[in-house]
């Protein structure tokens, strides 16, 4: 089983574009969507839902108006500002509720419930493309990495069921908790990054970050004939570290356009920007292979 995760620095460098056209390439894999904040290529890919699950983090705070006698305690105790007044009772706003349990442990009438916090859903759908692991959290929950960790699982699991050779993921951006989850047992990151100042710092913090895990990591340069410059940086950045350039990918509008149709970019042109991804999975496919 091998296990590809496609990442970058920050979001918004073409990531899920390249993982949409890898996906069409790509044989004989499970399609594993880990950019849970922000999800987005279930838009490419159209997934069909076969199984759904919710997906519970951590608790919070809930009061049972029968039992509160509106003494305020709760509201005196609590540090993040999550309880409010409510008529002669008192009650708890989700959103702020951080689930410290303090005014569980203070309230006098034990009257707060602390369930397990219900963030979000997660799914196992068909695509065009083959089975595909996505969720997507309710509205101002966080991602700690925990659901991460769990899509990556079930992704695994069902990849062994069907007698599938390769995960690939779209991972979260960033260098934060769901990224290094993201990483966790992965065989080879590619990095989408982009020519500019900040494309290049990203791209050495999040190499930096597959260094220290040891997952080899390869490069690819989305719309380098933007700044020839930093796409020379970004060239010699690899060769210091170590790092493969596995492809330099043109700024090209065939981009916008399949995403405005959704499809991936490789099913709408297999002459430019299409022939360049073609070529970025063909290496990307020896390193694999390599390992
Ligand atoms: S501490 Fe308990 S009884 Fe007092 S206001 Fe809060 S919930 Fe009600
Ligand atoms: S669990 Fe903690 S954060 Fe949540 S309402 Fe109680 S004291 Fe505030």
């Amino acid at each position: 089983m091998r296990e590809i995760v496609i990442i970058s620095g920050k979001g918004g460098t073409g990531k899920t574009s390249v993982t949409a056209a890898f996906a069409h390439l790509a044989e004989n894999k499970v399609i594993c969507d880990l950019d849970v904040d922000a999800p987005d290529l279930h838009l490419l890919l159209d997934p069909q839902v076969v199984r759904e699950g919710a997906f519970h983090s951590g608790n919070e705070a809930v009061i049972d108006r029968e039992r509160c006698i509106g003494c305020g305690t709760c509201m005196e105790m609590c540090r993040f500002g999550a309880v409010d007044a409510d008529g002669e009772k008192f009650r708890i706003d989700p959103l702020r509720c951080e689930g410290c349990k303090v005014c569980v442990a203070f309230c006098p009438e034990e009257a707060i419930d602390f369930p397990s916090r219900h963030c979000g859903t997660r799914y196992v759908s068909d695509t065009r493309f083959g089975p595909m692991v996505h969720a997507q959290l309710f509205p101002g929950q966080e991602n700690s990495g925990r659901l991460v960790s769990e899509l990556k699982k079930e992704a695994r699991v069902l990849a062994e069921r069907m007698g599938r050779d390769l995960i690939l993921c779209d991972g979260a951006p960033g260098i934060g908790c769901p990224v290094i989850s993201s990483l966790s047992q992965a065989d080879l990151a590619v990095v989408v990054t982009e020519p500019t100042p900040s494309g290049v710092h990203d791209l050495e913090r999040v190499a930096e970050l597959c260094d220290h895990f040891r997952i080899k990591v390869a490069v690819i340069i989305n719309k380098h004939d933007l700044n020839a410059g930093h796409t020379e940086g970004i060239e010699a950045m690899c060769r210091r570290k170590g790092y493969v350039l596995a492809g330099r990918l043109p700024h090209d509008t065939v981009v916008t356009e399949a995403m405005v149709r959704r499809q991936a970019v490789t099913e709408m042109d297999g002459e430019n920007f299409g022939r360049r991804v073609n070529e970025a999975w063909t290496v990307i496919q020896g390193l694999l292979n390599a390992h």
